[in-house]
């Protein structure tokens, strides 16, 4: 019998970052400079300290198989992490470490969720948030969010979408794609959502040490004490410490949860590599100047972007407070020749944009949000100018 593939996969779509990334790959390799601002992933190298750490954990052996859910300092590190920062008491065993923040977010869905659950997510969301929701036999209800709102969901809008069969709200804040970053006062009024209505909460805070000057990062379940039983935190290295490539993430939930998640991954990836736990350890217990000035370096970058996106006819942009993305509004060029080109998508837009310029953005469509595009920052001011250069081309016709 030829080899068929099971119903659970066969609808899944790739990671549209991750497609687009392997794309400008593709025509670098042939010999040919792409300006690439497609998948979110600091430019900078791991710092030394960090690297060190892993070489020294190779050299004294810690090169087996650690507890599925990762190594007890690890863990203790995490939870101390987040008393010290946000004053919230969670016990070493209600961390899982997984192999980056994407694998913790697949553990959740897939041990919380039944088939027919809704995940409310508002959109733009992150490209695999639907996806892996959908994996876990679940369904994601998209809450449509506006520019003019910072694409931040309102309570209303929550509200609305609420039904007798919503399991969950998974907010990411700050925002990939839209930079966007709630205030307290927004978040306490989804909490209180939350709570009347009995919900859980993945609270997706990957970004939470890149927001910049006036705007304040609020960990979820500190808005109110009913929200640490019911909310999972998910958090991870590969941002903050520009670590993408060592898989290390981990999620904080109930004990409960957190036992059965560290039982799956015993069974089905074991641990995530010792040698990056060890190198996760260093980056959080270590000196935290690198954090501050790759903020600083984003700082500049998101100012510059910003200021070339006003710049271009048309374009439009709203305020990005944290991550790396910048997420605009190309409306005005959709139906429309580019170079010769009918652009009638942000898909059409960002594969022609790549075609003609050598210039790789991800489509909106990818998050949920046709009309517009997302360019990552995390690039040199150099690449930034050029891609920019280019994008100002493009779109003159
Ligand atoms: N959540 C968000 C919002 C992200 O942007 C990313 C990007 N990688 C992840 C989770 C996954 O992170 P990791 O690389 O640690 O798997
Ligand atoms: N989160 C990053 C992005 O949005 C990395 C790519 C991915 O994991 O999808 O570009």
């Amino acid at each position: 019998m030829a080899i068929g593939i099971s119903s659970s996969v066969f609808g899944l779509e790739p990671s549209a970052t991750l497609a687009m990334s392997a794309k400008a790959k593709e025509i670098t390799a042939q010999g040919k400079t792409v300006y690439d601002l497609s998948v979110g992933e600091p430019d900078f190298a791991t710092p030394q300290f960090i690297c060190d750490a892993a070489i020294e954990a190779m050299k004294k052996g810690k090169t087996k198989y650690t507890i599925a859910s990762g190594i007890p300092e690890l863990k203790k590190t995490v939870v101390e992490k987040y008393k010290q920062e946000y004053g919230l008491d969670y016990s070493p065993q209600q961390v899982v470490v997984t192999n980056g923040a994407k694998h913790a977010l697949h553990n959740v869905f897939f041990s919380t969720l039944n088939a027919g659950d809704e995940v409310i997510i508002p959109a733009p969301y992150w490209v695999s948030y639907a996806e892996l929701v959908k994996l876990s036999g679940a369904i994601p209800v998209i809450v449509q969010t506006e520019e003019q709102n910072n694409f931040k969901m309102t309570a209303a809008q929550f509200e609305k979408a609420i039904t007798p069969t919503t399991k969950m709200l998974l907010l990411c804040n700050p925002s990939n794609p839209t930079g966007s970053v709630y205030t307290e006062a927004e978040l306490k009024e989804l909490a209180d959502i939350v709570i009347k209505n009995d919900l859980t909460v993945l609270s997706d805070e990957i970004y939470d040490k890149l927001v910049y000057e006036g705007n304040k990062f609020i960990s979820f379940p500190t808005l109110n004490p009913d929200l640490t039983e019911r909310t999972v935190v998910i958090n991870g290295v590969s941002k903050t410490y520009s670590m993408t490539g060592w898989r290390i993430g981990w999620s904080i939930s109930p004990l409960h949860l957190a036992k059965k998640m560290g039982e799956l991954q015993s069974q089905e990836t074991s641990n995530p590599c010792s040698i990056s736990q060890y190198a996760a350890l260093a980056a959080l217990t270590g000196p935290q100047d690198c954090v501050a000035e790759m903020l600083k370096a984003f700082t500049q970058r998101r100012d510059y972007v910003a200021k070339r996106i006003a710049d271009i006819d048309g374009l439009s942009c709203s305020e990005m407070g944290g991550a790396f993305y910048a997420f605009f509004n190309v409306k005005k060029y959709l139906g429309k020749k580019l170079g010769g080109v009918q652009v009638d998508n942000s898909e059409q837009f960002c594969l022609s944009l790549l075609e003609q310029k050598q210039t790789a953005t991800v489509m909106g469509s990818a998050f949920g949000c046709e009309g517009y595009v997302r360019a990552s920052f995390a690039a040199s001011n150099e690449i930034l100018k050029s891609a920019f250069d280019n994008i100002a081309e493009f779109v003159s016709g």
